[in-house]
């Protein structure tokens, strides 16, 4: 019998550390979680899942002004923010105890409360010492605003989902997937939302053409969208907040929400106390194994940073419990992994961008296909869709896919499968389509828009 309390301690129950928890007690492991705030972490409480709600939420005003000329008439639906928020806090609350099942269920002990670092083998919670073999961070990030007068009046995400009131007003600032996502959840609520952004064109790391065209559709959904511009100080005046801007100008609104990104959460960890090198971005340095440069300390999940997704966090939970405590020696493979960006329409996107596949690839096709989607020939929404595929020309291997449209994070999902098969673009040509969808596009797109 060894002399730690346990095999593994995991400092954090959010997507990475449950996951790796669950898996490594399957394995046998004798398995302790600290949580100070909330079971599931970020994506659970404020994050992933609230946020869809709210999605869903915002996405009915759009249906019911859809929906008057398909016949459709009654009465104009009002929007109570209360009502969602509490069943959202219900429903949460449900998940939480879900969460606290699955770590009892596999036996690991839940000590609730921040726990920090005592040494490479000794982790302290509320003035308990508790021993283990191995431990792993996986804290999560947290969100930054800059400092700047009056930047305590700004709120974040962590705050927005149960704010007391709804704000018919909201200044969002940063143009990033929260920024845009919540710009498009206020928008479709009915605030009059501005949202911010320092440089020329937002959703940096993006295909091009996908930000262009997420710029032209967002504002014309309503959002006051601007450019090159930033927020100089932030005052509380008697009908509101007073936001002056970098271009002299000024905005009067109930909401500042800043998501202007996150950072690792390593306050009070005891990180002094052990040997764990960070990299210049504050992120946990980690070998491929997600072991840090203490040997016996692993960290995986937003605090090593990469893609923060939750299904990564969740992949490296299940590699480190694998590689440590099972039988098998597995490895995370980053390539190819989807992603969403949940505004109005969706972006859906897998691969390289243009960019990217130019430097890669040297050599490549692009097909691009801009169009109205069948509903709102009805409707009369003026919505386009977008679609882009990029094709290695030396291969023919499709290796990027982006897309701006309704249910683009649904469809991105089965390409992302065919990509990493490694389909061409003979493979996409030769599969029949399903009709009518927009998906089918993807299977038609014959004549490219440019190749070099
Ligand atoms: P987290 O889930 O953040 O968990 C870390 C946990 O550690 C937290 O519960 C925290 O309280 C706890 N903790 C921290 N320090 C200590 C300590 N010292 N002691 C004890 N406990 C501690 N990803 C997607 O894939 N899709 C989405 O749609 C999506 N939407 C998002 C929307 C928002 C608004 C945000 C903020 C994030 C979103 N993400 C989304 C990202 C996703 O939530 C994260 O990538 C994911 O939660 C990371 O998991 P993790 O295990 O690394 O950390
Ligand atoms: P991001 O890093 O995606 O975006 C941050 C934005 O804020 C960027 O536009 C950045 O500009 C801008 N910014 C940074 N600093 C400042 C500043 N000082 N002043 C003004 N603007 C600034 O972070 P988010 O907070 O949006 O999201 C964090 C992460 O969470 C995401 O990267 C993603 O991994 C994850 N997430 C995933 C979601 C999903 O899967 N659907 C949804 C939500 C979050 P610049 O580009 O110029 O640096």
């Amino acid at each position: 019998m060894s002399d730690f309390d346990y095999d593994l301690f995991v400092i954090g129950a959010g997507s990475g550390g449950v996951r790796a928890a669950r898996m490594a007690a399957g394995f046998g492991a004798r398995v302790a979680v600290a949580e100070d705030r909330y079971l599931g972490g970020t994506c659970v409480n404020v994050g992933c899942v609230p946020k869809k709600l709210y999605v869903y939420a915002s996405e009915f005003g759009k249906a019911f002004q859809d929906s008057r000329n398909f016949g459709w008439n009654g009465e104009p639906q009002r929007f109570d923010w209360s009502t969602l928020r509490d069943n959202k806090k219900t429903e949460i609350s449900r998940l939480n105890a879900i969460y606290r099942n699955l770590l009892s269920g596999v036996e690991a002990d839940i000590i609730d409360g921040r726990a920090s670092l005592v040494d490479a083998h000794t982790v302290a919670v509320d003035g308990q010492h508790y021993r283990a073999g191995k431990i792993l961070i996986a804290t999560g990030g947290w969100p930054h605003i800059p400092e700047f007068h009056g930047s305590e009046h700004a709120i974040t995400s962590n705050e927005v989902f149960d704010l007391p009131a709804f704000p018919e007003r909201i200044v969002i600032v940063g143009g990033g997937y929260i920024a845009v996502e919540f710009a498009g959840i206020f928008n479709g609520l009915g605030a009059q939302v501005s949202q911010l952004y320092r440089g020329p064109l937002f959703l940096r790391g993006f295909d091009p053409d996908i930000r262009a065209h997420a710029a032209q559709e967002i504002a014309k959904s309503g959002v006051d969208l601007r450019f090159e511009v930033n927020v100089e100080r932030i005052e509380r005046g008697p009908t509101g907040l007073q936001v002056q801007l970098t271009d002299g100008t000024t905005l009067e609104t109930d909401v500042v929400l800043y998501a202007t990104g996150r950072k690792p959460h390593l306050e009070g960890l005891g990180l002094d106390n052990v040997n764990i090198a960070l990299s210049e971005f504050g992120t946990i340095v980690v070998d491929e194994e997600y072991r840090t440069t203490e040997p016996s300390i692993f960290a995986l999940g937003d605090v090593i940073g990469g893609m923060e997704l939750t299904p990564v966090a969740l992949a490296e939970g299940m590699a480190f419990a694998r590689r440590q405590f099972g039988s098998t020696d597995a490895q995370v493979d980053y390539d190819f992994i989807p992603t969403a960006v949940f505004c109005q329409p969706n972006i859906g996107t897998v691969g390289f961008t243009e960019e990217e596949a130019r430097a890669k690839f040297g050599h490549i096709r692009l097909f691009k296909s801009t169009f109205r989607p069948m509903k709102h020939t009805i409707s009369g929404r003026d919505e386009k869709t977008f679609m882009k595929l990029i094709v290695d020309k030396a291969s023919d291997r499709v290796v990027g896919v982006h897309m701006m449209g309704p249910d683009a994070g649904e469809i991105m999902q089965g390409i992302a499968i065919a990509l990493r098969a490694g389909a061409t673009k003979a493979t996409f040509d030769s599969t029949i389509g399903i009709h009518p969808t927009a998906a089918e596009e993807f299977v038609t797109m014959r004549e490219p828009w440019t190749e070099d």
